[in-house]
């Protein structure tokens, strides 16, 4: 059997490329090292309940194009992202708005609010951060960044707050008013039924055949001899042997239980704010689709520094790093017949819809 193109990876980088070359006539052969598709947006069914199992995944965009997309392979819910914040046994609102500023102050009104912000910076007086914790004080001031921002931040890191660079909170959202929807997005939801099936239309032409548990460099010379186009959304940095070194990710570490209850925290995301308890996060998959199963299940998020075989799943896009990634870059430019995509082979946190558009973008260019 003869094909057009190799996709190295079932994520949704590859599975959507793979869908629009289908469409055009094109035969894709698609690989994943895993033992099933869809990368990180894989969505597993427990006990009723469709499981995030690479984190928390809620399908947000502006553009309606990329909506409308999405949408030919799922119906969307109503979900609407509002995590909470437990703080040694208070919960906040998520994103800091009129909501959380009552319950932190009693204040009712914004301007009570913006005042509030207003005095604890001027306490502070920082005129030019030095670090994270400065930065975050100069936005919001000192009551807000103790409860909700330090211990989280550190924790994510693996770092004080006070080591961190301050670029890594250019912005911090501060809403005015009595609104908990974390995103400022016009389109928002979760696929009924999980992400899972997106993926599995995606690859259902008899056009594409796909190969689980095949890792590209078990047999890269065969693969790049054998096909004449290949679509890679695998890690960069392997690709080229780590030639410059290996690019840094943070990992995390997912612990599930699947809870004899109905209800446990009544809530999808709840983040633990303090330095204490070690996880970030605990996730409730059922609220994402409003479920009523008689069980639960949790999931909580340790963050942990990455080291080879561990899932590497944000970029750190420090100096050093984009540094050592421009140089793959400027290879991968010069390799030929390989195209380089997605979140790994891109070396940057993209969103569902930023990879979709830039899957499609690739598409056009390639095929048309
Ligand atoms: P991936 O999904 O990683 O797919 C890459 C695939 O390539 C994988 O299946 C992998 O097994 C395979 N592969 C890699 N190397 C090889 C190899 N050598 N041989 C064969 N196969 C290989 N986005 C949102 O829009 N909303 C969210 O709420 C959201 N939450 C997130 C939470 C977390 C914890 C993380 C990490 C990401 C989140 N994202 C979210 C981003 C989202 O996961 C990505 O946009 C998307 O999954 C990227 O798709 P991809 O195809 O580029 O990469």
């Amino acid at each position: 059997m003869s094909y057009d193109y190799l996709v190295v990876g079932s994520g949704l980088f590859g599975s959507t490329f793979a869908y629009e070359a289908a469409k055009r006539g094109k035969r894709v052969k698609v690989i994943d090292k895993r033992d099933h598709i869809g990368g990180n947006i894989y969505t597993e069914n427990i006990e009723g309940i469709n499981v995030h199992k690479y984190g928390a995944h809620i399908f947000h965009t502006n553009n309606k194009e990329i909506w409308d997309y999405v949408n030919q392979f799922a119906e969307f819910n109503r979900y609407t992202n509002s995590p909470v914040a437990n703080y040694k046994g208070q919960i906040y609102n998520l994103p800091f708005n009129m909501n959380t500023f009552n319950k932190l102050w009693g204040v009712i009104t914004p301007e009570e609010a913006k005042n509030k912000i207003e005095a604890q910076r001027k306490a502070i007086n920082i005129e030019k951060p030095k670090n994270l914790e400065e930065q975050a004080i100069s936005l919001v001031g000192t009551d807000i960044y103790e409860k909700l921002i330090k211990g989280y931040t550190e924790k994510q890191w693996g770092r004080k707050a006070t080591e961190l660079p301050s670029f890594i909170i250019k912005r911090l959202p501060v809403r005015f008013t009595y609104d908990n929807n974390y995103f400022n997005d016009r389109y928002q939801g979760i696929p009924i039924g999980g992400y899972t099936q997106i993926i599995e239309k995606m690859l259902s032409s008899e056009l594409i055949d796909v190969e689980l548990n095949r890792d590209f460099f078990s047999n890269r010379e065969e693969y790049i001899e054998s096909y004449p186009r290949i679509v890679y959304t695998g890690m960069i940095d392997q690709f080229f042997d780590y030639k410059y070194g290996e690019l840094e990710y943070r990992s995390l570490q997912f612990e599930s239980s699947l809870l004899d209850q109905e209800n446990y925290q009544g809530n999808a995301v709840v983040n633990y704010t303090d330095a204490e308890t070690p996880f970030t996060r605990i996730i409730e998959h059922k609220h994402f689709e409003f479920g009523n199963q008689p069980k639960t299940l949790i999931t909580k998020e340790f963050p942990k520094t990455w080291k080879k075989g561990d899932e590497p799943y944000y970029p750190v896009n420090d100096d050093n790093n984009s540094e050592k990634f421009r140089k793959y870059r400027k290879l991968a430019e010069e390799q030929p017949n390989v195209i380089f995509g997605g979140r790994l082979g891109m070396y940057q946190y993209y969103d569902m819809h930023q990879v979709i558009a830039a899957a499609l973008s690739l598409a056009k260019k390639e095929l048309s």
